[in-house]
């Protein structure tokens, strides 16, 4: 979207956003989304803030690129401070995105470092509290995907290195974060239409967003007595560098999106953040345990 318009901007949704083909390109994990062709929109230049969590301190893993990064730069237009996750060797992406909180008037804490270790993941949170003077939003992005056609080939390591960065670091992140978090605190995970579609030669990656949504049904239904809601965002194809680090087969990345959403196109991260916004804020009061499928029309059960 060009600069005159935001994410308001009544408009065709087929079109909104390119409809892209990208050439096969691939890079080490974690990659960097800057040395993407083309790079991710994060929504840089549409994304207008409504003050929708105004004064509200949030920890985002994940928030240096793609879908984390669009939801650390909304969070901060619509008024809270961040404390950002992400792997030192992310740093360069990480920068762009503090650069544009701080723009926005608003704090940013990096914090980077390896969530698949549990003794990082408390340090995260207690850095996270320490420096934005508490925490009321707990928003679970980071990601690992590796594809890999036969279960033959998927060695012990990825598996739980894998199942250590989706399931293990958010229950990590969660049980340390809980001491923190008062009434009106919200916790968001990721998971992905994968949940429910998996696809076969992504068996680990598929395996472990069935358990992050299982996981937040039924935390929500425990937390909802504290007054803590716990919620999930499911997205589709989006434009990520997850896709070119090995995320996808790199040969069917010039097709990405098209031929396996309805909408006709993948996703921009942009586009996912608001579904962020909706269920950090109050707005979303008596949403709880739910699941935001965000995938351009797939159908999920
Ligand atoms: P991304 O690569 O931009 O973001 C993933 C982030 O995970 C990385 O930036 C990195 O900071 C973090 N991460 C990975 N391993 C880590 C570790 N050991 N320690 C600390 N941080 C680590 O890709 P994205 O597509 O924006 O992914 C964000 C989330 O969205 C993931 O959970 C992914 O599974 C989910 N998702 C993505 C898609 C898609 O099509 N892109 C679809 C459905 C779900
Ligand atoms: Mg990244």
């Amino acid at each position: 979207m060009s600069d005159d318009r935001d994410q308001y901007t009544f408009d065709d949704p087929r079109t909104r956003f390119p409809d892209i083909s990208p050439e096969v390109q691939q890079q080490p994990e974690p990659g960097l989304q800057s040395e993407m062709t083309p790079v991710p929109d994060l929504g840089e230049s549409t994304y207008r803030g409504t003050d929708r969590l105004r004064g509200r301190k949030a920890l985002i893993t994940g928030a240096d690129s793609g879908i984390g990064a669009a939801v650390a730069i909304a969070y901060a237009r619509e008024g809270a401070d961040i404390a950002l996750s992400y792997l030192p060797e992310e740093q360069k992406d990480a920068q762009h995105v503090i650069d544009e909180i701080e723009k926005a008037g608003r704090v940013a804490i990096a914090l980077p470092g390896d969530i698949t270790d549990p003794a990082h993941c408390r340090a995260l949170v207690a850095a996270a509290v320490d420096g934005l003077g508490g925490l009321d939003a707990v928003v679970n992005v980071a990601g690992k995907q590796v594809w890999k056609e036969k279960i033959e080939e998927i060695d012990d390591e990825q598996f739980e290195l894998t199942f250590k960065t989706n399931v293990f670091a958010p229950f990590w992140i969660i049980k340390a974060a809980l001491p923190h978090l008062g009434p009106g605190s919200t916790i968001i995970n990721t998971a992905s239409l994968e949940a429910y579609k998996p696809a076969p030669d992504r068996l680990d990656y598929a395996t472990t967003k069935g358990a992050i949504n299982n996981f937040s049904k039924g935390l929500a239904q425990q937390l909802v007595g504290r007054g803590i809601r716990v919620n999930v965002v499911a997205p589709g194809p989006t434009w990520s560098v997850l896709q070119v680090t090995g995320g996808v087969n790199p040969e069917s990345l010039p097709e990405f999106g098209s031929s396996e959403s309805p909408m006709g196109r993948a996703a921009q991260p942009a586009e996912l953040a608001p579904a962020y916004v909706f269920l950090a804020s109050a707005e979303s009061s008596f949403v709880v345990g739910d699941t935001l499928n965000v995938n351009g029309g797939m159908v999920t059960p």
